[in-house]
């Protein structure tokens, strides 16, 4: 990275001495050409520095705030501790203490980029049929909020889609799991179910590691999770087969998926479509 000239730095401080001052004369409401002359009485001058101290504070702390965004921004395009460290001036301690929570989130990033390029247009259809079933029995807040997001997401260029994404997620879990569309909404559980298992970090999902099939008597690895959405009863771990089965009966949604891509895959094979 390069690093700022003394030419440059002084350059900065009188960009921000010249903001500092247009700051102090719209709060004080003075002419374009008023500023701390040595002519003018020290009741005024006072006033004025005083201004000036704090529009600069004021403009340190605006500062702040975007350095912390753009550190975020940094990190979520591939820059590690040390780097941004190297950038702010301080040591990769320093940043991390400064900035928490900001590795491994260009990994993350990307998986979310990489799973909306694969299943983006497919996931939007599928809200899209719930929006269209469920729309008919009068719009709940939820859904309006669902529909709202999707326009968001929509509109945006891709960058900026991935801070949509986890908002969009959630709502279409909710919405998977309340809605009466039973084919849409089961696809759409599905789909957000694979979403979470293809963008959460690996060690998220080894976590499932030591689980059986809940099914009686079954005692095999568990691929999905499936949740009868009509009883209080909880989610419960189940392999491909006694997915499949569970899927046949109604209101049941796959609510997470413990590997990448299976959740689709077992739904479609319940619904006779693999
Ligand atoms: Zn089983």
């Amino acid at each position: 990275m390069r690093a700022m000239s003394d030419v440059q730095r002084a350059a900065l401080t009188a960009a921000v001495e010249q903001l500092a001052w247009t700051v102090v004369r719209e709060v004080l409401e003075l002419g374009p050409e008023d500023g701390p002359h040595s002519d003018l009485p020290d009741a005024d001058l006072r006033q004025m520095w005083l201004t000036a101290l704090t529009s600069l504070l004021a403009i340190r702390d605006s500062a702040e705030q975007l350095a912390a965004s753009a550190a975020l921004s940094a990190a979520q395009r591939g820059a590690d501790y040390p780097a941004i460290g190297h950038a702010a001036g301080m040591t990769r301690q320093g940043a991390r203490r400064k900035w928490p929570g900001l590795a491994g989130l260009s990994d993350e990033r990307q998986r979310k980029l990489a799973w909306w390029d694969r299943r983006g247009s497919q996931f939007a259809d599928c809200v899209r049929a719930v929006l269209a079933e469920a729309g008919r029995n009068g719009e709940s807040p939820r859904l309006a909020a669902l529909r709202e997001r999707l326009e968001e997401i929509e509109r945006a260029p891709a960058v900026e889609r991935i801070d949509a994404f986890d908002m969009f997620l959630i709502d279409a879990h909710a919405i998977s799991v309340e809605t009466t569309a039973e084919r849409a909404g089961g696809l759409l559980a599905a789909l957000v179910a694979d979403a979470y298992a293809a963008t959460t970090s690996h060690s998220a999902l080894v976590s499932h590691e030591n689980r059986t099939c809940t099914a009686d008597g079954c005692g095999e690895r568990p691929i999905v999770e499936v949740w009868r959405t009509d009883t209080e009863s909880q989610a419960t771990p189940v392999c491909r087969e006694h997915a499949i089965e569970a899927l046949g009966r109604p209101a049941t949604r796959i609510v997470a998926a413990h590997e990448p891509d299976v959740a689709l895959k077992v739904f479609a094979e319940a619904n006779g479509e693999a």
